[in-house]
């Protein structure tokens, strides 16, 4: 079964268009999303996006078969992560749908079987377009950046670190979109956790500008598509220098 399911047509479309799609990538990500009625946008179009606005993500590609998932963990270099990429599934780790930490050719192959008998198992009519290989990211400071369409306010960032902080402390700050780097700067430093992000015991500093950067892309991303309902960046993995999405989630109105 793993051998036969059929790449998205989205993928394969872009290259047919490539001056129009090269000129405006999210526009055209966006808009066969809205044709094909999905309003959850594939982790793998969200990061394009996200690469469209300079937001820094991990490297990937998508694979069709395990022959492929193979080749290309080779071409991405090990250690590698695999996805599940389904319109389906949204929470990919519910779903048994994220493998970590694969060295080995053959680890990849054996993860990709398993991720596509996990997503059957979760839901045997989910429409499988892949299996994503991309880098593992070293494990760092985690941060989350994020974007909700109030019916008031209109489009609003989120920020704050990740894991407890936001799950269970609440620790998170919010500003009206657009923002300026005042008031990118104003969020990062006003969460409780921010003495995390200046460096503390073994954790070393992480690069602020990065995150200014991908907060301030955030904003103008979200102005620019006001049909963007719903945007996650959950993890970003914040490092002394630069910083990277791990993964990316973007629902349309
Ligand atoms: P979901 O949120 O849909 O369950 P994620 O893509 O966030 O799936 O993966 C779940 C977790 O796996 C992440 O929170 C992160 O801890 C880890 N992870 C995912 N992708 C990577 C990666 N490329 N490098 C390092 N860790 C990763
Ligand atoms: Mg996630």
């Amino acid at each position: 079964m793993q051998n036969d399911f059929k790449p998205a047509a989205c993928f394969t479309q872009h290259n047919s268009s490539v001056e129009v799609a090269d000129l405006n990538k999210t526009s055209q990500i966006i808009s066969q999303a809205q044709r094909e009625g999905r309003k959850v946008l594939l982790e793998t179009e969200a990061k394009a996006i996200c690469m469209d606005y300079a937001i820094p993500v991990t490297t990937f590609k998508l694979a069709k078969n395990e022959d492929e998932a193979a080749k290309f963990a080779e071409q991405i270099g090990f250690p590698v992560v695999l996805k599940i990429v389904s319109p389906d599934i949204i929470h990919k780790s519910d779903a048994g749908g994220v493998i970590v930490n694969l060295n080995s050719a053959v680890e990849v192959r054996s993860a990709c079987r398993k991720i596509l008998e996990n997503a059957k198992k979760y839901n045997s009519a989910a429409k499988i377009v892949g299996v994503l290989v991309q880098e593992m990211a070293p494990q760092s400071t985690e941060v989350i950046v994020g974007a909700i369409k109030d019916p008031q306010f209109g489009q609003t960032l989120m920020f704050g670190l990740g894991g407890i902080f936001v799950e269970l402390l609440k620790d998170v700050t919010f500003r009206i979109a657009p923002v300026t780097r005042e008031d990118v700067v104003e969020m990062i430093t006003e969460v409780k956790a921010y003495p995390l992000l200046k460096g503390y015991r073994n954790t070393p500093p992480a690069d602020l500008d990065a995150i200014i950067d991908i907060l301030l892309n955030t904003s103008k991303l979200v102005m620019d598509y006001p049909e963007i309902n719903e945007l996650d960046l959950n993890p970003i993995m914040a490092y002394e220098k630069g910083a990277k999405t791990v993964d990316a989630r973007i629902i349309l109105e």
